[in-house]
């Protein structure tokens, strides 16, 4: 049997007035009950494209899909609306890093947390309140019974991200998607943020793909690490394999651009230089290629010729021998 939710080389491309965009190209990922997948890489690298497509909240319109998403046996891409209408909120659910995404702002935060979960489960007025108040209470909200009446806007930025929470937990979603969650918010109520979903996750036992610019936020969140650069995977592995040694060039630059990860890898020596790619004409070869300082180690021109594969397992896309990479990382990526 294959994962809980298996990604095997999908392609999504939206038309526009510039031309066709290639926002996701060749992504292929397995995200297993229970743990989570950190995905992280800049604006633009594919990571928010790629869970819209599995949520099927993709334009259908302007977007050009291929590939396959499984989830639990089912084949999402060839899904009707209507089956893929009955997944979210049901057995996929999205945490957004704006609340008002999911909140609207014209009804009590009780009747939006009720509504959807009488829609999906057929259960009574009665029955959804006290399963909206037990989720209330178990995000962190206090007096749930009297904040069950209250609009969106009563509530803090904090107190609205623990709702919208709650909403996504109603139905007991096997697979949480969770983009940039905490990034409009507090350090400290981030990490109280990423603290409940832990937690919640420990006691719901679903899945959670959680996306990120961030490698600090989710150090402490995932189990596994896929990093992306311009809408290809460029590394993926455990968090520790990945943060502790990095084998993938654009992995050592976004290290090194996070101090806070506190000394894992050596921060001034790997700024990335430039900026990434248009996606409507991207690099050829290696994405990364116009931005690398190692394409003289890997020699000619293969770096801006040929596509280097994501192997399975604990691996990075580059033409870098195993051996350059050990190297490179020793002598001048890890600090002393
Ligand atoms: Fe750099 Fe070449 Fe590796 Fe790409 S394949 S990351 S350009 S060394
Ligand atoms: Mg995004």
């Amino acid at each position: 049997p294959g994962a809980f939710l298996s990604v095997r080389d999908l392609r999504v491309q939206f038309s526009t007035e510039d031309g066709i965009v290639k926002a996701v190209d060749g992504l292929s990922f397995d995200v297993e009950r229970g743990k989570t997948l950190g995905i992280v890489g800049e604006s633009g690298s594919g990571k928010s494209v790629t869970n819209l497509t599995i949520l099927g909240l993709h334009s259908k319109k302007t977007t050009t899909i291929d590939g396959e998403i499984n989830l639990d046996g089912q084949e999402l891409l060839s899904a009707s609306e209507k089956e893929m209408e009955k997944l979210r909120g049901n057995k996929v659910a999205m945490i957004f890093q704006d609340p008002l995404t999911a909140l609207s702002p014209y009804y009590t935060v009780g009747r939006q947390l009720s509504e959807p979960f009488m829609k999906h489960t057929g259960a009574s007025k009665k029955e959804a309140k006290g399963r909206a108040i037990e989720m209330l209470t178990k995000v962190g909200i206090p007096q749930p019974q009297t904040r069950f009446n209250d609009y969106p806007h009563q509530f803090s930025g904090g107190m609205r991200q623990r709702a919208m929470i709650a909403m996504a937990l109603m139905c007991d979603p096997d697979l949480l998607i969770a983009d940039e969650p905490t990034t409009a918010l507090d350090v400290t109520v981030q990490a109280q943020i990423l603290d409940l979903l832990k937690d919640l996750q420990q006691e719901f036992g679903s899945a959670i793909i959680f996306i990120t610019h961030d490698l600090g936020v989710i150090s402490h969140m995932a189990d596994d690490l896929l990093v992306m650069y311009a809408g290809r995977a460029v590394e993926r592995g455990s968090v520790r394999e990945v943060i502790k040694e990095p084998q993938h060039p654009y992995t050592w630059g976004l290290l090194s651009s996070m101090p806070h990860l506190g000394g894992d890898v050596n921060e001034a020596l790997m700024p990335i230089p430039g900026s990434p790619p248009s996606l409507l004409t991207p690099p050829a070869g290696c994405r990364f290629h116009p931005r690398c300082g190692f394409t003289d180690t890997v020699g000619g021109s293969l770096c801006s010729t040929e596509r280097p594969l994501l192997a399975d397992g604990r691996a990075a896309a580059c033409h870098l021998t195993a051996e350059q990479k050990q190297t490179i990382f020793i002598d001048q990526i890890k600090p002393r």
